[in-house]
């Protein structure tokens, strides 16, 4: 097994695709990847260091970087979101996040934050009155990479998957509408209540795409250090997946038959919805009751 090193990583992100100049759309697990140098603090500093001696100074790396949010019935007044507040997309995100030459898009609660190249522009357009995957269409106008640094599991989706929901209007009708808000300030810094109107919802039923991707040949593989990792051109794989949500909107439905997102709603299940709610409300009686007797769920 050979020893991960800078250069070795460097050498990997290469021989997968990555060039000078190039607008990168990431999500990336940096512990699957093997590599430490000194501490968590340097070692991600490592990892900027990395992508920028290959992309230079015109190249751009962006992220998700969500944010908490709390129930429209339930408000949460220290709950604002601003340029600094954390996110739950990993620990790559917000070390960003605590980088001054990184820029934030403005969406309350899918903003994302980049850095390099022409950032600012890129993420102008994302803000509370857009949508909340807009910003794709900006990336995939500036020829983006989405690259997936050892997040190929059931947890991470191809990148264009929300934004392609987005396209078809599914997002419009998600679970908890109108119910999901966070506070914010706007550009002339007043503080304002936001209010989800789109979302893309549940992310665990998206490596059903990888099949309709790898037949496309819309998607390539390879190792980044001991990470399994991949690339798709942005454009491309973004009308792969268009083309197969518009035939099937529940291709990607997850494996949990409790989701309420991927099961729950009317406009993606129609009269199903009404035995998911029957089967919902016994699993939650079940688990109240496993709670207060100790009841096993186990069948003999
Ligand atoms: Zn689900």
């Amino acid at each position: 097994m050979s020893i991960i090193i800078k250069e070795s990583i460097k050498n990997d992100l290469i021989n997968l695709g990555i060039k000078e100049g190039d607008v990168l759309y990431l999500t990336i697990d940096t512990l699957n990847v093997g590599f430490f140098n000194k501490n968590r603090s340097t070692t991600l500093n490592t990892w900027l260091e990395i992508f920028f001696e290959i992309l230079g100074e015109k190249g751009s790396i962006i992220l998700s970087a969500y944010t908490e949010t709390f129930w429209s019935f339930n408000k949460k007044k220290d709950l604002i979101f601003t340029r600094c507040s954390k996110t739950s997309n990993g620990a790559f995100s917000n070390f960003l996040i605590k980088n001054k030459k990184a820029v934030r898009s403005r969406h309350p609660t899918n903003s994302v934050i980049g850095i390099g190249g022409d950032i600012e522009n890129i993420l102008i357009n994302h803000h509370e009155h857009s949508k909340a995957y807009s910003v794709f269409k900006e990336l995939i106008s500036r020829k983006a990479k989405f690259l997936m640094i050892g997040t190929l599991d059931n947890k991470n989706t191809p990148q264009a998957m929300h934004y392609c929901q987005e396209l078809l209007g599914h997002n419009d009708h998600f679970f908890g509408k109108g119910f999901i808000q966070t506070y914010y300030y706007d550009i002339n810094n007043v503080l304002k209540l936001f209010t989800l109107k789109d979302s893309g919802g549940c992310s665990r039923g998206g490596y059903k795409l990888y099949g309709p991707l790898i037949l496309n040949k819309a998607i390539e593989f390879g190792y980044v250090g001991n990470a399994f990792s991949a690339i798709m051109d942005g454009e491309y794989s973004k009308n792969v997946i268009l083309k197969e949500l518009k035939n099937n909107k529940n291709l990607i439905q997850c494996d949990n038959k409790y989701c309420i997102s991927c099961y729950g709603s009317f406009y993606k299940n129609g009269f199903k919805v009404i035995p998911f709610y029957i089967r919902k409300i016994i699993e939650q009686i079940k688990k109240i009751l496993n709670k207060k007797y100790g009841m096993s769920n186990r069948s003999y």
